[in-house]
């Protein structure tokens, strides 16, 4: 059985706490147009970017996501060799045109199938 608390909070300080202002309020009041600006364009800069990165692919990112989930399993398996294997191996399992994807993955800075991994991938790039 649990007894009822011994200090409830008084009239006195639900209504202070109430009329308290919270830390949101006083942000939006204070943001200054200039900084709203700043920020939108930020925003658009960096989708700006992320456009023209897509427009690099050599994959469509629904493509790109499997074959990266792809060398995922394989180098956590097998390690990398520094070579184009495991890509090569899905892309003809895939019907891709090989030698044309793996030049656009090294535009984007995958030189094998690690790099591959670590450079071209669409969630950590923007
Ligand atoms: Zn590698």
């Amino acid at each position: 059985m649990t007894s009822p608390p011994k200090f409830p909070p008084s009239e006195d300080c639900r209504s202070r706490l109430k009329g308290a202002p919270r830390a949101v309020t006083v942000k939006h009041v204070t943001e200054r147009p200039a900084e709203r600006e700043r920020r939108r364009l930020r925003a658009e800069y960096k989708r700006s970017e992320r456009r023209a990165w897509e427009a690099q692919l050599p994959l469509t990112l629904a493509d790109l996501r499997a074959l990266l989930d792809h060398l995922d399993t394989e180098l956590g398996v097998r390690g990398c060799d520094h070579t184009f294997a495991a890509t090569e191996a899905w892309l003809a399992a895939h019907e891709h045109d090989v030698e044309r994807v793996i030049e656009g993955l090294r535009t984007l800075g995958g030189g094998c199938d690690c790099e591959v991994l670590a450079n071209v991938d669409p969630e950590t790039h923007v």
